[in-house]
């Protein structure tokens, strides 16, 4: 600390991400990157990069990349922001549109980015608890007040509610915005995407961090009507106009284009979770039913940290939060066979 600081840089409690280790043999089960690499159209728009290229500024308004977002989801361009990763789509819309006086509700057991943005943008933000089995309560979250900022499906979770419960909030307030972070769509939740073109008060967030397997590059979008991406806008316009650099406008767009590989990746790690899933059960863990490319378990009998510690010296990262309710919980990133065949086999050796 210095007598520079703003009272900002001193009160703010930062995000912590998780650990992205140096040493190549770990295995790396904490940051739900995917399992699978990215697509070769994706590496071949990254070979084909000219000089010119990085000459220049970047599109400020990434139309390309727009266009093709829009028509994979049946909107027009003006349905679409694009920013530099989720993260920062969802901080300039919480500029835009969620640090209002009515401020936001969220849930318990959720992203815990969204305290931090709401303490940077000196938001109220009132916390509803999940129900004993972590689903939304979603009649609960019907009677709260304010925006609805919700991750569906939700992290560390790995739940999702349906597009009919979210259909619900939202028809039955139309005064109310509705946030969904849909980080993890497409492997196996509802997306309310469709629901844009009838409903104003609905944003959606999505990022090629996840589903894409491109973390690395730092895409993500917002879709919603065509006034609140406007605002969002709006924002990015007083703080950065090229939030997406040129590289990332191209790579982003060869990746959005290469629909055989989204299906077949997608494919490899709902599978792949499901059998990790079934192994974990089988020794003595709870594991909930998860619709994301990871999954979140505890063992009836051994301590969250405890089992954490063990993968830990055994060189497997996996996430834990010393949290109430969660504490004995362990979030663990689908894998690669080999990744998550040594998971289970460095657990069953300590069980
Ligand atoms: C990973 C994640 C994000 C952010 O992803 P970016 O890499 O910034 O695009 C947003 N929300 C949730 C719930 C996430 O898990």
């Amino acid at each position: 600390m210095s007598r520079f600081w703003t009272d900002k840089a001193r009160d703010m409690v930062p995000y912590v991400p998780g650990e992205q280790p140096k040493h190549p043999d770990l295995v790396k089960l904490n940051t739900n990157e995917h399992a699978v690499q990215p697509s070769e159209a994706v590496l071949e728009a990254l070979r084909g990069v000219s000089g010119d290229t990085l000459r220049r500024y970047p599109d400020p308004d990434a139309v390309a990349l727009k266009q093709c977002i829009a028509d994979n989801e049946g909107l027009t361009p003006n349905h679409v922001f694009v920013g530099n990763g989720s993260d920062e789509v969802i901080a300039l819309a919480w500029q835009a549109l969620l640090a209002r006086p009515c401020g936001v509700t969220t849930v318990d057991v959720t992203y815990s980015f969204y305290p931090v943005w709401a303490q940077l943008y000196d938001t109220d933000l009132r916390v509803k608890p999940l129900q004993d089995d972590f689903s939304v309560d979603v009649e609960a979250m019907n009677q709260s007040e304010g925006t609805l900022l919700l991750a569906n499906p939700n992290a560390p979770t790995g739940l999702a509610l349906s597009c009919a419960e979210i259909e619900y909030l939202l028809t039955s307030n139309p005064d109310r915005l509705v946030v969904v972070d849909e980080a993890y769509q497409g492997f196996g939740a509802d997306t309310v995407a469709p629901l844009i073109s009838q409903h104003d008060n609905l944003l959606v967030t999505r990022t090629l961090s996840k589903t894409w397997s491109l973390a690395g590059l730092r895409v993500g979008y917002a879709l919603g009507h065509p006034d609140l991406i406007t605002a969002v806008s709006r924002v990015k316009d007083a703080f950065n106009s090229y939030p997406v650099d040129a590289v990332a406008q191209c790579v982003a767009l060869a990746a959005l284009q290469d629909k055989d590989w989204l299906q077949r990746a997608s494919t490899t790690v709902i599978n792949a979770r499901e059998q990790l899933a079934e192994s974990l059960r089988a020794m003595n863990f709870e594991v909930l039913p998860s619709v994301a490319n990871f999954i979140f378990v505890q063992h009836r009998l051994r301590s969250g940290g405890e089992l954490f510690d063990v993968l830990r010296r055994q060189g497997v990262i996996v996430r834990r939060w010393d949290q109430p309710r969660i504490e004995n919980f362990l979030r663990i990133t689908v894998g690669t066979e080999t990744q998550n065949q040594k998971l289970l086999m460095t657990l069953a050796e300590f069980l």
